[in-house]
């Protein structure tokens, strides 16, 4: 039994008192991506396994160590996605979107997989919004992309976060930079866990990004790349931090950040913010030219980037950021009978026709109860109707904040609610700009 009321470790409800903040953030994402011209993708949660063995690369910790992978009843190897881009890549492919006119920019929602260690920060199903732009060598674009994670980040009122950034050259100027690695780690050897005893001949650069003590102590003194770029990969980098200065957004150069993708090239970055512990990346990403080839594609230098949600909400709420409070439901109708219920379907169905939210009590209780449950959904008006209402066409509408009434026609009055604000008090309703009176508005009254 315990086992059923138990959600799997790692994983997180949502309840709906909180799922507000959850929505405010993926439309703030999803607005700014709007506007710098990414249109939304959707892709399945599970693909071939092979796809991510390729594409995020099989010596990487995610690909090793955090994928959940099982095979289906037809005996295909299944995986649940550890992340967007490789999705998002073989969508590209297999729709030919690499016909159509370059740059596409795409961007996503997506729940992500990865068998880790739950923590703060750290969850075995997390959520990411990213965003991916295909088909552009241009320094620009890398500035852009950055400048757009940036926007969401500033957007929801996000502070002391800041950017690192790095390059980690090209499977060119790599290869004299991995014998360099290699040589440094072979001298350690003995020191370094497994998996990296194994990274060191068939990927050095990995080591960079083990999350074990021992390995990032020993990584921490090794060469770094950036004095291993060729002078393609410097001269593209030195346009991105020119484009970043334009923009005037700060960096951090960090010459450790490799990223646990294999995919990446050039360009790397992360968004990193001291206010929720070691878990502190919120947003990762780069450059990842090879990747679309790797997949089968033609060369299509691409980059994009991933942000945790969930660690985005812990910082803003460890910073007391405010999220937008969900609107109130406008009416709640109290109905006492049988009759004055039929009344208050129809009523509740032409107010949601113009707009409004308008609740009724599908447990007909007592007034009292009714009223009370009125309160607790936080209705900014009520009316209560029995028999007599409905047979007079009359009833009284309460403002639930100030306890104001005004007398209606129950006819009539759906239509005048049409672009009524209310701020807070009965004297200050507006039309479009223009004042009224509450109670002369709902039984057909002048202006003031
Ligand atoms: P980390 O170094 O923290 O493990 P990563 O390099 O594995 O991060 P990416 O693959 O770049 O992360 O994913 C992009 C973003 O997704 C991260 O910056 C982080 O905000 C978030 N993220 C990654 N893994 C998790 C997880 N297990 N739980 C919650 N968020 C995560
Ligand atoms: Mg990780």
């Amino acid at each position: 039994m315990a086992l059923i009321t138990k959600a799997i470790k790692g994983t997180k409800d949502v309840l709906p008192s909180e799922s507000y903040k959850n929505q405010y953030i993926e439309s703030t994402a999803i607005k700014n991506a709007e506007q710098f011209g990414y249109k939304e993708i959707r892709t399945p949660v599970f693909e071939h396994t092979e796809l991510f063995q390729r594409g995020v690369g099989d010596t990487t910790d995610v690909v090793q160590k955090e994928m959940y992978t099982f095979d289906d009843k037809g005996g295909r190897s299944i995986t649940l996605r550890p992340e967007g881009t490789a999705g998002s890549a073989r969508a590209f492919l297999e729709h030919g979107l690499n016909n159509e006119t370059l740059p596409q920019k795409v961007c996503y929602l997506t729940s992500c997989y990865r068998y880790e260690k739950p923590q703060a920060g750290r969850l075995r199903e997390f959520h990411q919004f990213g965003a991916e732009c295909f088909g552009t060598q241009s320094p620009l674009a890398d500035a852009e992309l950055i400048s757009l994670a940036k926007s969401i980040i500033d957007d929801l009122g996000i502070k002391d976060v800041h950017l690192e950034l790095n390059s980690i050259g090209c499977p060119e100027c790599r290869a004299e930079y991995h014998n360099a690695l290699k040589e440094y780690f072979s001298a350690r050897k003995d020191e370094l866990c497994p998996t990296c005893q194994d990274r060191l001949d068939r990927n050095p650069m990995r080591i960079l990004d083990c999350k074990s003590p021992i390995c990032s102590e020993i990584a921490a003194g090794a060469p770094v790349v950036l004095d291993y770029l060729c002078d393609e990969c410097k001269e593209h980098f030195a346009k991105v931090k020119g484009y970043l200065d334009a923009m005037n957004i700060e960096y951090k150069i960090n010459p450790q950040i490799v990223r646990g993708l294999d995919y990446y090239t050039k360009t790397v970055f992360e968004f990193v913010s001291d206010a929720i512990g070691s878990q502190g990346t919120v947003c990762g990403g780069g450059r990842y030219d090879g990747l679309i080839e790797e997949l089968g594609g033609a060369k299509t230098p691409s980059l994009g980037f991933g942000m945790g949600l969930e660690r985005i909400q812990m910082v803003m709420e460890t910073q007391k950021c405010e999220f937008p409070q969900p609107a109130k439901p406008d009416l709640f109708i109290v109905a006492l009978g049988e009759k004055a219920t039929l009344k208050a379907i129809e009523i509740a169905k032409d107010m949601r026709e113009e707009g409004f939210t308008a609740l009724y009590d599908l447990n007909q209780r007592s007034l009292r109860a009714q009223m009370k449950y009125a309160d607790k959904t936080g209705a900014q008006f009520s009316v209560v109707i029995g028999d007599n209402e409905v047979d007079n066409d009359l009833a009284k509408l309460k403002n639930m904040q100030t306890g104001d009434e005004a007398d209606i026609n129950l006819t009539t009055f759906v239509s005048k609610f049409y672009s009524v604000t209310f701020n807070d008090a009965l004297d200050d309703l507006t039309i479009n700009g223009e004042s009224f009176d509450f109670n002369s508005l709902f039984l057909g009254g002048e202006k003031e």
